[in-house]
């Protein structure tokens, strides 16, 4: 039994440096895209003879939305270890979920606006109060809805809904897009997966949306899951999970 014991051990660590090694590569690999962009223009501009102005502005803007895009990885990859880390669990307190949301809405505004897309929600405020942390429940709710724009067709709705299941609060974001196949879905929540790489290009995602938001949900004890398409709909994605509510009296 303690060579099994050792046997294990061993192939554990074997795992762990395996998961190691690709998650360094597949952040050299994110973070080296955009910095070669940004190494190419660069160079260009300090050229003889310098490029006409008009070009030298979409250059710059290039490099401008090159650096904006590094930053949000590193941001995200900071938050990520935050929460993976478990040092910072979070500071659970009784909010009305309808506030993070119409908040996270808020924040996705200019791009829901291009692609007018509208939220439909019941967002009756002070009806229900789960025990979340406030910057979590806005970061969950953000990513989620972010996603359903990006992802979802143009001048269609997101949809969220939400349900009282025993102590818990069951929200639905639900978009009508082009779903996830059945082989990615066990996967989209890892870090850096992505079904197509060209339309995260398109909107310079970074991968990591959904690895958060699985980190977030099971800091709050619940579980999230994505069905698509989502029960009785032709095509889409639903992203179903589950918060618990507060205790009356808070
Ligand atoms: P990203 O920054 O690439 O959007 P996420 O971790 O948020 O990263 O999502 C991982 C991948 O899951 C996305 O790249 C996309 O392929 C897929 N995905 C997420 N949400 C949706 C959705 N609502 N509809 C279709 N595909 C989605």
């Amino acid at each position: 039994p303690g060579a099994i014991a050792v046997f294990h051990d061993i192939s554990k660590i074997k795992r762990l440096e395996t998961m190691r090694q690709d998650f360094v590569a597949n952040v050299s690999h994110e973070l080296r895209t955009p910095l070669t962009s940004i190494k190419g223009y660069a160079e260009t501009l300090l050229n003889e003879p310098a490029p006409p102005e008009n070009i030298q502005k979409s250059f710059l803007e290039t490099i401008e939305k090159n650096a904006n895009h590094m930053c949000k990885i590193v941001d995200d990859l900071l938050n990520l270890s935050r929460l993976e880390s478990g040092k910072e669990q979070g500071h659970f307190i009784p909010l009305d979920p309808m506030i993070a949301l119409s908040n996270a809405w808020q924040a996705c505004c200019a791009l829901a606006e291009k692609r007018n897309v509208k939220l439909v929600a019941a967002i009756n405020k002070n009806q229900f109060k789960v025990q979340a942390d406030p910057d979590q429940l806005m970061q969950l709710f953000r990513n989620l809805l972010e996603n359903a724009i990006k992802y979802g067709p143009e001048n269609k709705p997101v949809v969220v809904n939400h349900l009282v299941e025993g102590d818990r609060l069951k929200f639905t974001v639900q978009d009508e897009g082009i779903g996830i196949p059945a082989i990615d879905q066990p996967r989209i929540f890892e870090r850096f997966y992505s079904v197509e790489k060209f339309r995260r290009n398109e909107f310079g995602s970074t991968g990591l949306g959904l690895a958060i938001s699985r980190h977030i949900v099971s800091n709050h004890g619940g579980k999230i899951e994505v069905q698509s398409p989502p029960e009785g709909c032709p095509r889409g994605a639903a992203f179903i999970f589950t918060l618990p509510l507060a205790k009356k009296s808070a």
